[in-house]
């Protein structure tokens, strides 16, 4: 079942607006503009506490994690996501071939932040933390290609970030500590484009958005075609060269593991 509540087209049509004034609207009427972001919108709104702590019934314990899957997946949807759905990690595929496409040929993120490539740990350091996880949320924003193709993209990207941030740190607050996002995109073109270096980089410093810029899934070798499968959803591939007609719409997706 979709999400109920905003979508960007459903703001684009009713706005039957500009670009520009659909998408600053659309994240400000949600509280989820750059100051407050969704993340900080998941944790004023979010309800469960320590529900890991379910003892030793496994019955108990499997109804436990349905019901913080589903009250996490509904968080998703308030924080501004298209659909959110609970998957196994075992849907989860990892190639190398699709990581080895943000080195050649050469994305210009590449090595740019430390949420990128060469600075991750790649498909056999994404297998290997799999083998800690069972349980994963994939959500997507259904964005318009008007949006996706104008300088507004960057505000989808960062509330996608903004989102899967603000999903695992609703879950760390139960109890799930170890869970952990990955959205789409470069956080250094995203969050930091206003400077000149990834301050983790290029000074060994903090991340400027710790609480909001998270790893892109390219760099891990996602399958995004098959988490989009696993969730139930079609995959809507934007094709520039084959479709042109801006009033569709493409997904953009992120993913959090939970654990
Ligand atoms: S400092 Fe900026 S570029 Fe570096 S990891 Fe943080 S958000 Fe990304």
């Amino acid at each position: 079942m979709p999400c109920n509540g905003w979508k960007v087209s459903l703001y684009l049509s009713g706005k039957g607006s500009t670009v520009t004034a659909v998408s600053k609207s659309a994240l400000i009427s949600k509280g989820l503009s750059n100051k407050q972001g969704a993340s900080d919108n998941a944790k004023n709104s979010f309800s469960l506490i320590s529900m890991k702590d379910s003892g030793n019934n496994p019955s108990q314990n499997d109804s436990k994690i349905s019901r913080m899957l589903k009250e996490l997946t509904q968080l998703a949807c308030r924080s501004g996501a298209s659909d959110a759905t609970a998957i196994s990690t075992g849907d989860i595929l990892v190639e190398d071939d699709l990581a080895n496409l943000c080195r050649k040929p050469r994305c210009e993120s590449y090595g740019l932040s430390t949420s990128c490539p060469p600075h991750v740990s790649g498909p056999s350091g994404f297998r290997e933390l799999l083998k800690s996880f069972k349980h994963a949320i994939v959500i997507k924003i259904d964005v318009p290609l008007k949006i996706l193709l104008s300088s507004e993209r960057g505000d989808i990207m960062r509330l996608l970030h903004e989102i899967v941030a603000g999903v695992e740190q609703a879950a760390v607050k139960t109890g799930y500590s170890s869970s952990k996002a990955f959205a789409g995109g470069s956080c250094k073109k995203i969050f930091c484009h206003d400077y000149e270096g990834c301050r983790v980089l290029t000074e060994g410093g903090e991340c400027r958005n710790p609480m909001h810029a998270r790893p892109s899934m390219s760099g891990f070798g996602i399958n995004v075609s098959k988490l989009m499968q696993a969730a139930g959803w079609t995959m809507n591939r934007y094709n520039s060269e084959t479709n042109t007609d801006v009033s569709s719409t493409a997904p953009i997706c992120g993913l959090i593991l939970i654990g």
